[in-house]
């Protein structure tokens, strides 16, 4: 029997319900368990596909191609989960395929409503990750209990605990408790609201995962414990991490959260081994050197716009021992106060994927200034399209040359449309998306890198390397040193006559983990490590 885990969040938003869900995971696993996960957004988008970064940050995408929230970048990087279309559900997806069945006739002649059909649709989305080879399914609620929209997915992880015997779910509760400076205190009373709130919806927290700046005395705990109806051994300390957020893993289990949860699920299981995550957190803690790498985006100002990014280049570090310093560049300062100012300093540049024309002249001057001055570069897919406008402006004198995507009417598309996706009309999951594999070029930067021939990584853009170009291209140094299977698609290019350009057509960011750095990460920040360390 599939044991279940709901993890909802009270009182504010951003408490990372994301990280403490996938760190549960991390230590279900390494107890010896299959687990899988998957959340539920309460909002309307069918996928968060069509989003913009700033509304909602990056747009993770899975194996199979789904758009999904950049919680479930989380729950990769911290579980060896698989990850589907079936791991992420929002309103707007489960409303579509009630409203579909309703036309299509299946509710034979009934009333279409919220309970039982909206719930009935949300109930069969967890159960599907209910397979028989799996011991836990862990399913996040996205937003904060008392949200309106949330109301028919509590309702339905309440009725879910009911079909399948209330021993066999565990609800957990992630919660703040605020310090308030003036009083010196810290305060439970929102806590007893939001708990309150979900015992109005019939749903008892078995355990609380208490958000804290400050330790939580005994007499705090119990006032919890007695005011939530929680036993004081499940009101867990979450303090906030100093480090890294690679230690929550190792933060829950001093907490022995996860004896807890086997415990009140009744699993029996192993010791759990997790080297491997306190040898992260030590050389995050202790690195031996630092480097300064610059993101050229234009969602810099949102901490979460580039997560897996980010975190790729954290794991890039952690496999050099170096701890790597990000300086988030805002692509239109590039335009306005130059190349050279603005990174002058640093060991390496990295252009992230990215939509539409804002920007661009930054990103393509940021390119320009690590070609010509040897600073390592790594474009990812907006990134490798500006690599390869730029070339042929400034090298091959294509001084027009551009995506078709910033100018229609460009005489020289070097990144041109692919046929499939000229009529494209929908917007919603019609980008070239999901994993594909890729051949290597042997004796190029990436094969050496990846020390493979063949590689798959994930894909979500709409537009391509103009093929037409291919020659020109070649001729003058830049070399294709990743295909697609069929010779035809051009996924990776590189500079032969420079310490390290690499640029990709695909997000290799998405498949990082901390414990299993990104070859090209690793590469990437090895290259700028050398850099610096040859300057000194
Ligand atoms: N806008 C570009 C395209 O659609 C790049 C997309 C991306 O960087 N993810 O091809």
């Amino acid at each position: 029997m599939t044991k279940h885990i709901f993890v909802t969040g009270g009182v504010v938003s951003s408490l990372g319900k994301g990280l403490t869900s996938a760190s549960i995971g991390t230590l279900l696993e390494r107890h010896g368990l299959k687990i899988r996960m998957q959340k539920l957004d309460p909002y309307l988008n069918v996928d968060p596909g069509t989003m913009n970064p700033f509304q909602h940050g990056e747009v993770y995408v899975t194996e199979d191609g789904a758009e999904t929230d950049l919680d479930l970048g989380h729950y990769e990087r911290f579980t060896n989960t698989v990850l589907t279309r079936d791991s992420n559900y929002t309103s707007g997806s489960i409303y579509e395929s009630v409203i579909s069945k309703e036309r299509r006739g299946e509710y034979l002649g009934g009333t279409g409503q919220g309970i039982p059909h909206i719930t009935d649709e949300i109930k069969a989305a967890v159960a599907k990750l209910a397979t028989d080879d799996v011991d836990v399914v862990i399913t996040e609620i996205g937003g904060t209990v008392g949200d309106i929209e949330g109301e028919p997915f509590l309702e339905a992880i309440r009725q879910f605990g009911q079909d399948v015997g209330r021993e066999n779910v565990l609800y957990i509760h992630l919660t703040l408790i605020p310090y308030l400076k003036a009083a010196d205190e810290i305060k439970t009373k929102p806590t007893q609201h939001s708990v309150g709130r979900l015992m109005e919806k019939g749903i008892q927290p078995g355990i609380l995962i208490c958000r804290t700046e400050k330790p939580l005395a005994r007499e705090i705990r119990e006032k919890i414990s007695l005011f939530c109806n929680v036993p004081l051994e499940a009101v867990i300390e979450e303090l906030d991490i100093k480090t890294s957020i690679y230690e929550l893993p190792l933060i829950l289990r001093r907490e022995k959260v996860d004896e807890l949860i086997l415990r009140y699920l009744g699993l029996d299981a192993g010791e759990p081994d997790l080297s491997d995550w306190e040898n992260v957190a030590q050389i995050l803690a202790n690195p031996d050197r630092e480097v300064v790498i610059a993101v050229v985006g234009k969602y810099i100002r949102l901490q979460d716009s580039y997560k897996s990014i980010y975190e790729a280049l954290v794991h890039g570090g952690i496999a050099n021992r170096a701890r790597v310093n990000l300086k988030r560049v805002e692509s239109e300062d590039v335009e306005k106060e130059g190349a050279e100012a603005i990174l002058g300093d640093v060991d390496g540049v990295l252009v992230p994927g990215g939509f539409g024309v804002r920007g661009i002249e930054g990103k393509l001057q940021a390119v320009g200034f690590a070609r010509e001055r040897g600073v390592p570069y790594f474009g990812i897919c907006l990134g490798m399209q500006c690599a390869v406008i730029e070339f042929a402006r400034n090298v091959l004198a294509l001084k027009k040359a551009n995506s078709l995507e910033f100018d229609e009417s460009t005489p020289t598309p070097v990144i041109t449309l692919m046929d499939q996706q000229r009529n494209v009309v929908d917007m919603g999951g019609t980008m070239r998306l999901g994993a594909y594999p890729c051949i290597l070029a042997s004796g190029s930067l990436a094969a050496e890198a990846y020390e493979a021939s063949e590689i798959r990584e994930r894909h979500r853009h709409r537009y391509e390397f103009n093929n037409a170009y291919r020659e020109a291209y070649s001729n003058k140094g830049l070399a294709f040193t990743g295909l697609s299977p069929d010779g035809r698609l051009v996924e990776i290019v590189e500079i032969e006559k420079h310490p390290w350009f690499l640029a990709v057509q695909f997000h290799p960011e998405f498949k990082s983990k901390p414990h299993a750095p990104h070859p090209l990460f690793a590469s990437f920040v090895k290259a700028a490590v050398s850099r610096r360390e040859g300057d000194k």
